[in-house]
């Protein structure tokens, strides 16, 4: 393509990622609002309230790419007291503003802050009763070794829920909003964080995402059963779920 990310090499991806979310750290979540018109709390929303923990007894929860905590904070809130979330993402200036605001929040008891990457994640096989990942699996290199390890540390009748970006399934919608996509979504980059190139990369990642179909056939292949996905907004976002069995 025109920016040449293409032609990056693995770890290099994961560098140019990082870059992205260490300059951005304090200033992200006004840039979620900005750049989603405040969409991305609809679509959080929804999706955390596809965890059903439990009320009582413990409850395991992990969140990778967990970045400033806004899905753990939903499931937190929804969570008994004996619930154990874990906020992992292989960025330490996102744990730590995520760390700040569980503070804010009174919810510091509820949640464990971990860096790691979501390729090797630090916890034994059947660990956990379910698994989220919000905006965070098109940013990881190795898309099959995420899945791969999602499914080993969840317990067997463990869930699966992923919130990515998708592609707009609506003839003319999908003209609108990659207009939007490369032109306003640099600008705004460019004009609350000083650099709007680290957004090229980002909307270019979304365009070479995997079709929903195809990344349900990704999330099968992992070993999870049961598997599907739900369009929100005309395909803009996705939600695809899956169990281990
Ligand atoms: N889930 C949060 C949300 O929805 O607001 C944060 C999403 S943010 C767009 C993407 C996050 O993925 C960043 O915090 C970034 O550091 C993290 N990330 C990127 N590569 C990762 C990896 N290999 N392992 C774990 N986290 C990663």
């Amino acid at each position: 393509t025109h920016f040449g990310f293409s032609e990056v090499g693995l770890d290099e991806k994961q560098g140019l990622v990082d870059d992205v979310f260490h300059k951005v750290a304090r200033r992200y979540d006004i840039m979620n609002d900005l750049m989603s018109g405040g969409m991305h709390r609809l679509w959080k929303d929804v999706f955390a309230a596809k965890v059903r923990p439990s009320r009582r007894g413990p409850f395991r929860h992990l969140d990778v790419a967990g970045g400033t905590g806004d899905i753990a904070f939903r499931i937190a809130k929804a969570a008994g007291p004996e619930a154990e979330i874990v906020v992992l993402d292989i960025n330490g200036d996102m744990l730590d503003v995520g760390r700040d605001r569980a503070q804010e929040r009174g919810l510091s008891d509820k949640l464990e802050f971990v860096q790691a990457n979501a390729e090797s994640l630090p916890f034994p096989d059947a660990h956990f009763d379910a698994y989220t990942i919000a905006f965070g699996i098109r940013n990881v290199p190795r898309i099959e070794v995420a899945l791969a390890e999602a499914h080993r540390v969840l317990k067997p009748g463990g869930r699966f829920l992923c919130l990515e970006f998708s592609q707009v399934a609506i003839p003319g919608l999908d003209k609108i909003y990659e207009a939007y996509s490369f032109n306003v979504i640099p600008a705004i980059g460019k004009l609350v964080a000083g650099d709007g190139e680290p957004y090229r990369y980002l909307v270019e990642s979304i365009q070479r995402f995997p079709r929903a179909d195809e990344f349900e056939r990704m999330i099968r292949r992992a070993g999870f059963r049961r598997t599907g996905f739900e369009r929100l907004t005309g395909g803009v976002v996705a939600i695809h779920s899956g169990w281990k069995l």
